[in-house]
């Protein structure tokens, strides 16, 4: 048969769209150019490309998921879990209620951290890289930053301790080496007049372990030089003693105590600090500055302030989260500290419910990790539910929530510790489905 033969007539956009519209749930303009294209490049088999079009940008569609892979801080789905509390009305982000008249964003969110972490005054911004390149900005424009060359690092998405350096005007003069530098190196690198040397900058080196003949100097060391001390944390535990974890968690696990925190921080003497909202600290996408009143009203006036401050949408979670630590309603409320805080042998009671209910699979014990580049190495025991096989991709696609599992050893790791037991009854329902 030649091609005469079987051409024929590929359908018209608007009935391809109307059929695709029964199997794909996107607006009737979007199916339209899925229709469109779907006859212009493949008119042979216009319905079965379009259908796949549509498919592929539906699936592409930035949506909730069900994060049963056990690292619970996951950078690829969102780092941390919160729920948005904003309605739909308007906020008064910029407006005192008192008087009426014109306010800040910020002065809530600088009280609540005040209180938590004894630092005078605080500011947000988008993320945590925008932090520190407009700490040094506004601090250190033109003159001359100390950093350890052990903390002159990449964390991770092109961030290189450097390169924004570089971008903010800042010089970086290295001292020490990769494994070891002293209080001294710092103090001799202050003591050269050209260098100009304005700030000391600690970076946590939070995505990876030096073991063996390493040593830095202590924020207390540092404290006592001329220059300002900054430190990049990273991660943003708030207290290293973590008073809101529950009892049964003492002695705390390691990578809890041992992580440098934001009050510990100023209480050491750090001048200004700068770290994550949606890490440790469990809300959403912000970095957070705290500090030195002076220094935090430089980098409230600084231009680049416009370009890099945060909307409603993360200022109201992230006044939440804050509410929380203080009322002491972490574990409930802030979805990281609620997996982090789970025992268990209620991970292994839910494992065993979700087994007994679908017929299959078994329980075993695993390994989560906080991950979003915090705590590296640390490892929190966890359960999950084991299914033979690689489901992964079968778990990807179950409605209502995609279910991303891990594939281990041949077989489908679903890891309780990160999944939230109001979405058990989901697992459920997937893995009922996977069996028929
Ligand atoms: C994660 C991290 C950053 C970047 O923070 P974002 O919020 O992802 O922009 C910068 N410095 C350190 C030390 C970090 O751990």
């Amino acid at each position: 048969m030649g091609d005469s033969a079987t051409f024929q007539r590929p359908p018209s956009v608007d009935a391809l769209a109307r059929a695709l519209a029964t199997q794909v749930d996107l607006p009737h303009a979007v199916l339209v150019d899925c229709a469109r294209r779907a006859i212009s490049q493949r008119p042979q088999d216009a319905a079965e490309f379009a259908q796949h079009l549509a498919e592929d940008l539906s699936v592409s569609l930035i949506g909730e998921v069900i994060n049963a892979t056990g690292v619970l801080l996951h950078t690829n789905l969102g780092r941390a879990p919160f729920s948005v509390p904003v309605g739909r009305r308007a906020t008064a982000v910029e407006f005192d209620l008192a008087d009426g008249s014109r306010g800040s964003r910020h002065t809530a969110i600088s009280a609540l951290l005040q209180m938590l972490t004894g630092a005078e005054d605080a500011l947000v911004v988008n993320n945590n890289a925008a932090a520190v390149l407009l700490v040094l900005s506004a601090l250190a424009e033109g003159r001359g930053v100390a950093v350890a060359r052990g903390e002159s690092v990449e964390i991770g998405g092109g961030f290189r301790v450097p390169d924004v350096m570089r971008r903010s005007g800042a010089r970086l003069i290295d001292v020490g080496t990769t494994n070891r530098t002293r209080a001294r190196d710092y103090e001799e690198a202050c003591d050269v007049a050209e260098n100009d040397i304005t700030m000391l900058l600690k970076v946590h080196p939070s995505n990876f372990s030096v073991e063996g003949f390493v040593e830095s100097a202590s924020l207390r060391e540092l404290a006592t030089l001329e220059p300002v001390l900054a430190v990049d944390l990273g991660s943003g535990l708030l207290d290293s003693q973590a008073p809101w974890l529950p009892a049964e968690m003492r002695p705390l696990p390691s990578w809890v105590s041992d992580e440098p925190s934001v009050k510990q921080s100023i209480d050491d003497g750090a001048d200004i600090v700068m770290f994550s909202g949606d890490k440790l600290l469990g809300g959403p996408q912000c970095g957070i500055i705290a500090g030195r009143r002076d220094l935090i009203e430089k980098c409230a006036k600084h231009p680049l302030m416009r370009a890099l401050r945060p909307g409603h949408h993360a200022l109201v979670p992230l006044q939440q989260v804050l509410l929380s630590y203080l009322e002491r309603t972490v574990t409930e409320r802030i979805p990281f500290w609620a997996m982090v805080s789970a025992s268990d042998s209620d991970l292994e009671a839910r494992a065993e419910q979700i087994i007994a209910a679908v017929g299959y699979g078994e329980v075993r014990s695993s390994l989560t990790v906080v991950g979003a580049g915090a705590a590296p190495g640390a490892t929190i025991p966890s359960q999950a539910v084991v299914i033979p096989g690689d489901k992964s991709a079968d778990l990807r696609h179950a409605r209502p929530f995609p279910i991303i599992a891990r594939v281990s050893e041949g077989s489908t790791w679903i890891d309780l510790r990160s999944v939230d037991t109001t979405d058990d009854d989901h697992i459920i329902g997937a893995l009922s489905l996977l069996r028929s």
